[in-house]
């Protein structure tokens, strides 16, 4: 409900940009960035000047590792008023899969980019899956539409065939591959026609006239699909009128907050093409954190639950979601604030921990400068300087010692281990804190010691995920070490394996979640079932691996 306190929210988008790796989430978030006025050149953030890939290694390995929240202003097209919009930076790796459940967790609503020349890739299909599990809405953008092999109507068949989700196409690209010219929005009706590639000169017009026959079609599918789950245009399109322009998008909106509509767009970020019309879009359809349910909090030891709606007003409760350290500040915990307001200086109750904490300094993260500021309300996400036991998923609340906990983050299984030998013993004190402070930042990361050898072991997500954490000890925490060969770190026995796709039911570990697995199978005894190992539950299944038990 809105009321006068939380009137601030309509205008406030959490948002997080999800894809398969090289789908263009980096080149789409940073044009994101520069469209909002946030970065001053095309290109700043690739070059590291400023930049949503924080840590050296990302920037080398030109993957995105970390979390971050960045929060830029943006101005519909159409309607002219402002919005906030925060993008929660998601990983594509699959190693990181956390990283990518625990900004699911925090964001209210998400950005599918998909590379319209190859379609929905596997790794799109397990995000879009974690996005189905917390149930984030969501629109589509079907980036290089000006590569070889570019296809709207592919992405359009992938999403209704791999993703069992229906797309809404909102959108017609005028030409596609070199060819690619423009955009068409069906829902204005107007044509977009870029007639450079940087995005400064856009030609708004009608639509032009060879266009008309697909655009009608395509429109009167969208009006259908409107109707669906809006009463108003239903009774409109059964008297065989056609809604208004705001009756439309408040009846897309209504269905995209509620999951049952996709809203399709397409464009070339590389080229500067439909990035604005995708920042109108977010601002369109996307939630505000008034529209999503509250969170809701757990009442330790007993069946009681309490939700947290979105007020700025009310209890504070908020959840860490990213620890990062920082070369200057020192300790960073990025949070999100679910109700309440968190201010400078105050107290707060760490209900995971059944700590008090302080709170020191607050940041509002911009893509090239951090604001300080003294409080941040509900629906806000921002970094704490300050907090000295926060991890990643623990509960913040405000006033008392209630131990209430948030509905927090799933954390999967490691999958892989190394062992790490210290080569002094000066290495092996550092390595220690080195490992304990990865660890709080990272809870998928598991330092062990076997108690036989003394030899310490280290856990992760993949190979990559260790790879880099071995990097940050060199590197932050100056150790110098012997790394073993990466082994298997668990065996999981999937007892009902199954459909042909590769997809299966997990039924063991606990969770019997769907998912998607990657790699080693071993065929079991008859009847004993199948044997995957190293399973990485959001990964994939290459098909020669599923073997059936004998
Ligand atoms: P990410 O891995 O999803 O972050 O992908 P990037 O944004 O790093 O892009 C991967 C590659 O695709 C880079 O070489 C980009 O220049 C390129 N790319 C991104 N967007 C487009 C686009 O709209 N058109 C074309 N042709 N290439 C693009």
């Amino acid at each position: 409900m809105t009321t006068k306190a939380t009137s601030y929210l309509t205008h406030f988008r959490n948002i997080g940009i999800a894809a398969h790796i090289d789908a263009g989430k980096t080149t789409t978030t940073e044009r994101i960035l520069y469209y909002t006025g946030r970065t001053h050149n095309i290109g700043e953030v690739h070059d590291g000047a400023a930049t949503m890939d924080w840590m050296e290694q990302e920037r080398e390995r030109g993957i995105t590792i970390t979390a971050a929240a960045t929060t830029a202003k943006w101005k519909h097209s159409a309607t002219g008023e402002e919005y906030t919009v925060n993008i929660i930076d998601t990983p594509g790796h699959v190693d990181f899969t956390i990283e990518v459940e625990r900004s699911m967790r925090v964001l209210d609503g998400a950005v599918a980019v998909f590379d319209s020349s190859q379609g929905v890739e596997p790794q799109s299909e397990t995000v879009w899956r974690q996005a189905d599990r917390y149930g984030v809405p969501r629109i589509a953008f079907s980036n290089k539409m000006d590569k070889t092999g570019a296809s709207f109507e592919l992405v359009l068949s992938d999403i209704r065939e791999r993703l069992g989700a229906i797309p809404a196409p909102i959108q017609y690209p005028m030409g596609q591959e070199s060819d690619f010219k423009g955009i068409i929005d069906l829902v204005r009706q107007r044509a977009h026609t870029y007639t450079n590639d940087l995005g400064t000169d856009i030609e708004e017009t009608d639509i032009p006239e060879q266009y008309m026959d697909k655009v009608r079609e395509m429109r009167a599918q969208l009006i259908e699909a409107a109707a669906e789950v809006d009463e108003a245009v239903m009774d409109k399109y059964l008297e065989g009128e056609e809604p208004t322009v705001e009756e439309l998008v408040s009846a897309l909106r209504k269905g995209t907050v509620e999951k049952k509509i996709f809203p399709v767009l397409c464009g070339s970020a590389l080229k500067n093409k439909g990035v604005q019309l995708l920042l109108d879009a977010v601002v369109d359809y996307l939630p505000s954190p008034l529209e999503v349910p509250a969170i809701r909090g757990h009442i330790e030891d007993s069946e009681e639950t309490r939700d947290f709606p979105a007020d700025p007003d009310g209890k504070l409760a908020a959840l860490a979601f990213k620890i990062m350290a920082d070369p200057y500040v020192g300790r960073l915990t990025f949070v999100r604030i679910y109700s309440g307001t968190l201010s400078s200086g105050s107290y707060v109750f760490n209900a995971s921990k059944g700590k008090r904490e302080r709170v020191g300094r607050l940041l509002r993260m911009h893509a090239n400068s951090r604001e300080d500021v003294t409080e941040l309300k509900a629906g806000e996400l921002g970094a704490v300087i300050g907090l000295k036991d926060a991890g990643t998923g623990n509960t913040l609340i405000g006033d008392g010692d209630e131990k209430v906990l948030l509905e927090s983050i799933d954390v999967p299984e490691p999958v892989i281990k190394l062992a790490i030998e210290p080569k002094t013993k000066a290495d092996q004190d550092k390595m220690g804190i080195g490992l304990q402070r990865l660890a709080e930042e990272d809870p998928t990361f598991r330092v062990e010691s076997d108690p036989e050898s003394g030899q310490t072991t280290i856990a992760g997500m993949g190979e990559l995920h260790l790879e880099i954490l071995v990097d940050r000890l060199k590197r932050e925490y100056k150790v110098d070490a012997n790394v073993g060969a990466p082994q298997v770190a668990y065996r999981e026995t999937i007892t009902k394996a199954v459909d042909v796709e590769g997809k299966f039911v997990r039924q063991s570990g606990g969770r019997g979640q769907f998912g998607h697995v990657k790699i080693k199978a071993e065929p079991l005894p008859p009847g004993s079932g199948f044997v995957f190992e190293n399973v990485v539950v959001g990964g994939t299944v290459p098909r020669e691996f599923i073997k059936p038990a004998q």
